[in-house]
């Protein structure tokens, strides 16, 4: 099994590189963010409750996201691998995907941290506002976002840092070559279980 996490600030593009990378080896591609669109669209009490934060530019409360993800990940544990697109978001998620794992023996390999600049994020989430429709790409929200990614989540490269599966992967790039930086570092990884802790 090849477990990913794939990790960084909103706008680095972690969405189309996961897009990628479920294609190429063949995981399942697990986005809270999705989950809870999903939600929102179907129009259900779980959805109404969880756009009040979305639309806030807010986390959606750990208890939320560990039960949705338990649902759906426990549908795919006999998959190929995962890809975790957008979770964990905290240190609480982060030890009950750990704990959840350790029960079926299949920790995560690689924690990918794609980088890029705060201007740059924001001109790109300002950029696909338009044709996103999401109602959390205003401006006054993304930049919450962006702040809220920096309270709550950016503690967690530490967390993995400790653990030795952090690869940074430098995202101010076009799109197939940040694709690029990511497939030399998991297939030096399936290749040496080694990490690369940084690739630019
Ligand atoms: P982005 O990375 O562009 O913010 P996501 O789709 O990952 O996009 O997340 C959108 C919103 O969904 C977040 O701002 C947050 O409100 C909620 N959300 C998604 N994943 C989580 C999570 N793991 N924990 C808490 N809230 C989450």
């Amino acid at each position: 099994m090849l477990n990913i996490i794939i990790f960084g600030p909103p706008g680095s593009g972690k969405g189309t590189q996961s897009a990628k990378i479920v294609e190429k080896y063949n995981l399942v591609h697990l986005s809270t963010g999705d989950l809870m669109r999903e939600e929102i669209a179907r129009d259900t009490p779980l959805g109404w409750e969880v756009k009040k934060y979305i639309d806030k530019g807010m986390l959606v409360p750990d208890e939320i996201i560990m039960r949705e993800l338990y649902e759906k990940a426990s549908e795919h544990l006999d998959a190929p691998g995962l890809i975790f697109d957008g979770f964990p978001r905290t240190i609480v998620q982060a030890e009950m995907l750990d704990q959840m794992l350790e029960k079926h023996k299949m920790p995560i390999d690689v924690v990918l941290s794609v980088d890029v600049s705060e201007e740059e994020l924001f001109q790109r989430l300002m950029g696909r506002a338009e044709d996103s429709g999401r109602s959390d790409d205003t401006a006054e929200i993304v930049l919450h976002r962006i702040e809220v990614y920096k309270e709550q989540t950016l503690p967690l490269i530490e967390f993995y840092q400790k653990q030795g599966k952090i690869v940074s992967i430098n995202g101010m790039s076009p799109v197939e070559e940040v694709f690029g930086k990511i497939t030399t570092a998991v297939d030096t990884y399936l290749e040496t279980r080694e990490i690369i802790p940084a690739i630019e």
